[in-house]
């Protein structure tokens, strides 16, 4: 079956690749030339639903969307559904890592405590412009920050984030060893039930 991936996100596309287990012939929104929707949603979840739709309306594929983010206790959630924001049209991540740790150093709170979401949505083209089908899940992984950034693998703000009961962060782990049980990875298993379901 063949699945638009509504993501230009240069580095979820192979993670989503990879959970999918060659099992779907996958085309992303970037190769279909799709435009990017505002994200206008105020939660995980409704940006993800509002991608998939978008996409599978104008692909006439089933689509799957992930919306995904960093949430820091000490500073109320933020970035949160702003993760990708923080880093500015120049999508960088070394001044969004540096904005959590100014944020964090001024709200004076010891708590580095944070959590990586990842919302999926698949969406199926609907009939005569009426929308399809959506289904929708949510994965967390809770784990907390470090500074200075540690390891150059992963994207975002992988370097920063240590899964709680590890020593090593994201950005110095192998991939593999990330996606065994990463935010993504449990969504994809709820995505899963929920589509057998
Ligand atoms: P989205 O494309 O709007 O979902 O943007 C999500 C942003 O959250 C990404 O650009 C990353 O900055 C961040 N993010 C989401 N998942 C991860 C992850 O697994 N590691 C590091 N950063 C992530």
């Amino acid at each position: 079956m063949r699945l638009v991936l509504a993501t230009h996100n240069a580095g979820k596309a192979p993670e989503i690749a990879a959970l999918l287990d060659g099992n779907y012939e996958i085309v992303t929104a970037g190769e279909l030339n799709l435009p990017e929707p505002a994200e206008t949603e105020s939660t995980f979840a409704g940006n993800a639903m509002l991608k998939a739709r978008h996409a599978a309306a104008l692909s006439g594929l089933v689509a799957l969307a992930d919306d995904s983010g960093l949430s820091v206790a000490a500073l109320d959630g933020a970035p949160g559904i702003f993760s990708a924001r923080w880093a500015g049209p120049q999508k960088d991540f070394a001044a969004a890592i540096a904005k959590v740790e100014q944020r964090l150093e001024d709200s004076r709170s010891e708590d580095r405590s944070a959590w990586f979401t990842s919302a999926l949505a698949v969406a199926w083209p609907g009939d005569d412009g009426a929308p399809g089908p959506c289904v929708v899940v949510e994965g967390r992984v809770d784990g907390d920050l470090v500074f200075p950034p540690r390891g150059d693998r992963g994207f975002g703000y992988d370097p920063i984030f240590i899964p709680r009961g590890r020593d090593l962060t994201y950005g110095e782990m192998e991939r593999a060893d990330k996606e065994a049980d990463s935010h993504r990875t449990r969504a994809f298993a709820r995505l899963k039930a929920a589509l057998i379901d």
